[in-house]
């Protein structure tokens, strides 16, 4: 049985991230959303693209106004009115001054604006009252955001809101993102239905398809929905050899304890793969599997989870979810999990050899975070107290925090802090 470190660093260990050369497709900008970049964006223009106006105000050349004051205005002639969205046509002479507006280009010749409100409209001409403080105030100079031809977003930039929004300013129309890794999700259990069968009495339905589907698409990977696979050792070889020579990474859950009737690891044996993992000191999720399997390219990956539901959604969060992170080309201070620091309300019960991760609700008030363990049983076939959580706190092994005790939580839904 390997500790929960060990098995993190035998997983990413084994995962080579996926090419930015080979694995990447091109996706228009609109579609862009949650894809990782695959090489790094530049754009040919500066940000700002020219000296612009950050106010609404007179664009006039510093000398002339350097001392001014209400008692002592300077009177400048209006020579043009630049609204937002027009070129200049004048070059600003000594003496002069240029009606500008926020984000309208500054005209030739101008080298600083006074804004609107130290200003006294006369007709063609203004009185400035009060002085800028320095040369060039209120003016967005050009590249002083970005210079032309320098990196504008990384490769490995997970593109959000603000990425589109900049990528959109770059008029970049299309964007060179990794491929979705494809995983393949098999249940195996001869006692499981899909829920729109009837139940007959002993059979369970199978509820982790559905949890691993979203946890995979929640993660940006592709699903390839394999069903239910029964313990029957010939289907189930089939199944998996399937699942494998079609998918990038492959979970199954079930078959992976020491039951009679579990047979996951042997078949993986059997179809050449290398068995990494076959336990861990984790509660819940001790049975679990991961292997690989060498392919012409690269490998693919093999998570053999328990068929508990809540282990399954325990051990996708805690080892899954960093290979896939990994595996799609994010950048490795963002592979693992984030762990936040927060007060326990009630007492959590520890394991002597396994470190628990213990479902819950992670919440803020007033500036500390508390974590509230879920009421009802914890028993890890037990899914209904999983509704409404958003972070397990982990209790190392040997370890009963009290209510009070500050513990290491890690959030498992985007309603946590994250
Ligand atoms: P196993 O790991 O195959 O021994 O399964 C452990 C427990 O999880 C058994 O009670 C199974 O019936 C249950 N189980 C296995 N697979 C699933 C599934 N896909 N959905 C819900 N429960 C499952
Ligand atoms: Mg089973």
């Amino acid at each position: 049985m390997q500790s929960v470190q060990e098995a993190e660093s035998s997983i990413l260990g084994q995962v080579n991230p996926l090419d930015p050369l080979l694995d990447r497709e091109l996706v228009v900008l609109s579609s862009s959303c949650q894809r990782i970049l695959a090489q790094p964006v530049t754009s040919q223009s500066d940000f700002p693209h020219w000296d612009n106006s950050a106010m609404d105000g007179y664009a006039v050349q510093f000398a002339d106004v350097a001392a001014c004051a209400t008692d002592r205005p300077v009177r400048l002639e209006i020579i043009e009115e630049i609204p937002a969205g027009v070129s200049p046509k004048k070059t600003l002479q000594s003496g002069q001054a240029a009606r500008i507006l926020t984000g309208s280009m500054l005209p030739a010749g101008a080298d600083t604006i006074v804004m609107q409100e130290n200003t006294q409209r006369q007709g063609d001409w203004v009185q400035i009252l009060q002085a800028p403080t320095a040369i060039g105030q209120f003016v967005r100079s050009q590249a002083s955001f970005y210079q032309a031809g320098q990196i504008l977003l990384p490769a490995g930039q997970v593109i959000t809101a603000a990425e589109l929004a900049i990528l959109a300013a770059a008029q970049c129309l299309q964007v060179t993102v990794y491929r979705r890794p494809k995983v393949a999700i098999l249940s195996t259990g001869s006692e499981l239905i899909s829920p729109e069968q009837r139940l007959q009495p002993g059979q369970i339905v199978d509820s982790n398809q559905y949890a691993l589907t979203a946890l995979t698409l929640q993660a940006g990977a592709e699903v390839l929905p394999l069903g239910i696979v029964p313990d029957d050792p010939i289907v189930l070889k089939t199944a998996i050899a399937a699942a494998i020579s079609q998918a990038d990474v492959v979970i199954s859950s079930g078959g992976v304890s020491v039951g009679d009737y579990d047979y996951v690891d042997q078949i993986l044996a059997e179809l050449g793969g290398k068995l990494h993992l076959r336990a861990i000191a984790v509660k819940p999720g001790k049975p679990l599997t991961f292997a690989t399997f060498s392919q012409a390219r690269s490998s693919t990956l093999y998570f053999g989870l328990p068929g508990n539901p809540v282990s399954a959604l325990v051990t996708f969060c805690r080892f899954v979810q960093p290979a896939l992170r990994k595996l799609m080309g994010y950048p490795s201070d963002q592979w693992l999990p984030a762990y936040w620091e927060a007060t326990t309300l009630q007492p959590l019960l520890g394991d002597r050899k396994r470190e628990s991760y213990l479902w819950g609700k992670l919440i803020t008030q007033r500036g500390e975070n508390q974590f509230t363990l879920a009421t009802g049983n914890h028993s890890s076939g037990n899914l209904i107290n999983l509704a409404g959580c958003n972070a397990l706190a982990i209790v190392p092994m040997g370890a009963n925090p009290l209510a009070g005790d500050r513990v290491t939580v890690m959030p498992i839904a985007p309603s946590a802090l994250a």
